[in-house]
């Protein structure tokens, strides 16, 4: 059985009654809809079940009284899903546009706004997995769900809104939460979902570069860079010694085979044996995931199995980490213009990356040094931060 979303349903009915005197629109959609409002599942809505609610709660409820009984209670209990955040953002739109007293839509915003800068916990908001498409109607069984994820557009609004409308006690609770709960954001959703809210902040009319100089944004873009780059990319992975884990064997031969592979002085051995137990160090070690390779050499009686620690997973976990390392840089290069707004002079020390020194590659060291020597300013500014 196919369940249409709330939006689905909004515009159906809006469109079934497209022709009726907005007298008779209000009275059928005031029925049929409100009747529906406490079975809807909270947690299933998505953006666009917020975006048709805050239109239906502004063009077919009327006045601000029946608002307040109505509906206000209702979204109190979801403001902080993204269908409670995308009501907020379309809020502003739909009152104007739907005549409500100026004095009341504003006064219903602040109050909904001001519980979810109250009760959001950044580090459980998750954006869409970026493999994945948006999905408008969910089929309703054990099996598939949809789930509503969020996104950097009604998060950027909201602080946009909050600025437009004065609300500063709101947005500097907001910056407190920020503060407080960045290092908990995983990797990907800071990149996702927190960033581009400087993106979306600067290059907004609504956002004063003055406004953007508040202290306030310090606190909201600094703890999440510094995230950013701990999370994210964190240290460049340190070469491992010569030792490997010992396989989970007791035998003779695997016991001769363990003292070479935690012997963090040697890097390759030979054991001259028959067929039979070279076979089985190779199964021994392929099973235990030894960072090796073993061949048999054809040579002599018996012939020896030649044993050679490699270095294979440090260095794809270095490959992966200077992937990372130049997605970051590519992507401080692009905000600089922004985060010098934000973070005035000290904005290089803020997003001074590890470097790369270690690599080996000498194209690369002049440009570690240089990242070194900015790792050494942002020691000072953590000194700083904790003065404050
Ligand atoms: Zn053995």
């Amino acid at each position: 059985m196919k369940y249409l979303t709330f939006h689905e349903r909004y515009a159906a009915v809006e469109a079934l009654h497209a022709r009726d005197c907005p007298e008779a629109k209000v009275g059928r959609l005031g029925k049929s809809i409100l009747g529906r409002l406490a079975s809807l599942d909270q947690k299933m809505l998505t953006e666009s079940d917020g975006i048709a609610l805050a239109d239906y709660a502004a063009f077919y409820l009327g006045n601000a009284k029946s608002l307040e009984k109505d509906m206000v209670p209702w979204l109190k209990m979801c403001i902080t899903e993204p269908v409670g955040l995308a009501f907020l953002r379309r809020w502003l739109v739909s009152f104007r546009v739907a005549n409500v007293a100026d004095g009341d839509g504003v006064a219903i915003f602040r109050s909904l706004a001001k519980l979810f800068v109250d009760q959001f916990e950044p580090a459980l908001m998750r954006p869409e997995p970026l493999n994945k498409k948006p999905r408008h109607t969910y089929i309703y069984s054990e099996t598939t769900t949809s789930e509503p994820f969020f996104t950097a557009g009604p998060i950027g609004d909201l602080i946009l809104n909050l600025i437009e409308v004065g609300a500063t006690e709101e947005l500097d609770r907001f910056a407190a939460v920020m503060e407080d709960h960045a290092m908990r954001i995983n990797d990907m959703d800071l990149f996702v979902l927190w960033m581009p809210l400087l993106g979306i902040l600067h290059s907004s009319p609504r956002c004063s570069a003055e406004e953007l100089a508040h202290p306030r944004y310090v606190r909201i873009f600094e703890p999440l860079i510094t995230a950013l780059i701990k999370n994210f990319l964190g240290p460049r992975p340190q070469a491992e010694s010569l030792s490997r884990r010992p396989v989970p064997c007791n035998c003779r031969d695997c016991l001769c085979l363990n003292r070479f592979l935690t012997d963090p002085g040697m890097d390759q051995d030979h054991f001259p044996m028959g067929k039979a137990r070279r076979q089985h160090l190779h199964q021994v070690l392929d099973r235990a995931g030894i960072d090796c390779t073993h061949e048999t050499l054809r040579r002599g009686n018996p012939q020896p199995l030649i044993v050679r620690k490699t270095n294979t997973k440090h260095a794809k976990r270095v490959e992966a980490w200077e992937t990372k390392h130049a997605l970051l840089s590519r992507q401080i290069s692009c905000m600089k213009d922004t985060l010098r707004v934000v973070l005035g002079n000290r904005w290089e020390a803020v997003t001074a990356l590890p470097g790369v020194e270690a690599s080996g590659l000498t194209a690369r060291n002049q440009q570690g040094q240089q990242r070194v020597a900015g790792t050494k300013r942002k020691i000072e500014f953590i000194d700083l931060t904790e003065e404050d």
